[in-house]
């Protein structure tokens, strides 16, 4: 017998199998022969071939998310990022227009301003609390609408209905971005979206050590466009981010649950303090859409609270560095409470009246709540902002 010319590990044989999702590294997939090879790319038999055409650890993945979103097909990609520009490539082309919400997560707005119209894709922005200034923004040759859930910084809650019949009477797809909202608080779908985005990176993962991103479209042939477009752009996830979020996944709704429960103590305290202007948590009766809120998000506000202090950016760098024990870091989502300041960080790119006039001041913080003891938490705020 020949020597082989390359001996790779033999896998042990087990008639048992393992309770945990083995992390499959595998770029490649060996096949025995070309029969076998041609039967797997017509579906006939079910088998990977490449990595990034698709792989378990993602499959596994989308499949837990769309059981919690009530998706079929859905797709595990590498951001956020990447799941939002699959949805709108997939279904935008040149000489089309687009329509997205004003307060888009700060790359997706970056992608309506920059990327598309290079593209020859027209974009307007409009208000998505104001069904009427969205309306008027649709054109004849408006193809997809783009919506997030709740607005960063400022919390402000979408018209969903409103926004998801409008694109129904005229034909427009919507996509709807439940990054803020997680299926817990909406399903979108059931609301009658027609595309759905993650940014898995946040609360879905939760604990800031995985990018990855979701999308699914409810038309099977709009879905199938996107899991090619993936492919060849080359956005596939990686299989150890998939891992980790999908034991991320198992622990989300307890977290979930602790986090917004706080974030609703959180934001009753700090209304309390004469240096906080306002605090603004959709469950709180002065948050603008409050009564949009209660319908849409009647299972509680979440676990984002964001809040003005008096004082400007003096009072701002003060508060932060008084803040012990909680990371001031631009992410949301994670494990651990986390606070940002816009101003100087998502925002910063806008000029101050662009900033204000989305009310967000040099005292303006955004504050994403996370699974600490409650009264840990808001004791460490207490103190911060004590005069
Ligand atoms: C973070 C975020 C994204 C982008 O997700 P990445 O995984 O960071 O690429 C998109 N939309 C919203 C609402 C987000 O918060």
């Amino acid at each position: 017998m020949t020597k082989p010319p390359m001996k790779r590990a033999v896998w042990p044989d087990s008639v048992s199998r393992p309770l945990v999702t083995p992390l499959q590294a595998s770029v490649v997939y060996t096949a025995v022969d070309p029969d076998a090879l041609d039967a797997q790319y017509e579906g006939e038999t079910n088998g990977y071939t490449y990595a990034r055409e698709g792989h378990p650890n993602a499959d596994v993945l989308a499949g837990l998310i769309d059981g919690m979103e009530g998706a079929t097909g859905g797709q595990v990609v590498s951001s956020g990022m990447a799941a939002v520009t699959v949805a709108m490539l997939s279904v935008l082309k040149a000489g089309d227009h687009a329509v997205g919400a004003d307060q888009l997560y700060g790359r997706s707005l970056r992608l309506m301003n920059e990327e598309l119209p290079r593209m020859g894709i027209a974009t307007t922005l409009a208000d998505p609390t104001d069904i009427t200034a969205f309306e008027a923004a649709l054109r004849p040759e408006t193809r997809m609408i783009l919506v997030e859930t709740v607005a960063n910084p400022t919390l402000r809650i979408a018209d969903l209905e409103g926004i998801i019949a409008l694109g129904r009477s005229r034909g427009i797809p919507v996509a709807v971005d439940n990054t803020f909202t997680t299926p817990v608080l909406i399903r979108p779908f059931d609301l009658g979206a027609d595309i759905l985005i993650h940014s898995i990176t946040k609360m879905l993962a939760g604990h800031s050590d995985a990018t990855l991103g979701y999308v699914v479209a409810r038309d099977a042939e709009v879905n199938e466009r996107m899991i090619t477009l993936a492919a060849t752009l080359g956005v596939n996830a990686s299989p150890f981010d998939c891992w980790m979020a999908e034991r991320g996944l198992y622990t989300f709704d307890m977290r979930f649950e602790r986090a917004s429960n706080t974030a609703a103590a959180l934001a009753e305290a700090l209304a309390r303090f004469e240096s906080v202007a306002r605090v603004l948590y959709p469950g709180r009766p002065d948050h603008p859409d409050h009564n949009r809120a209660s319908v849409l998000m009647a299972k509680g506000g979440g676990n984002m609270v964001s809040f003005e202090l008096n004082g400007g950016r003096d009072a701002a760098n003060r508060f932060v560095r008084a803040l012990d024990g909680v990371a001031f870091a631009p992410t949301l989502g994670d494990v651990a409470t986390t606070v940002s300041h816009a101003a100087s960080s998502s925002h910063r790119a806008l000029t101050e009246d662009a900033r204000l006039a989305l009310g967000i001041s040099q005292g303006f913080f955004r504050v994403s709540v996370g699974c600490e003891a409650p009264d840990d938490l808001i004791g460490a705020f207490e103190a911060a902002l004590k005069p």
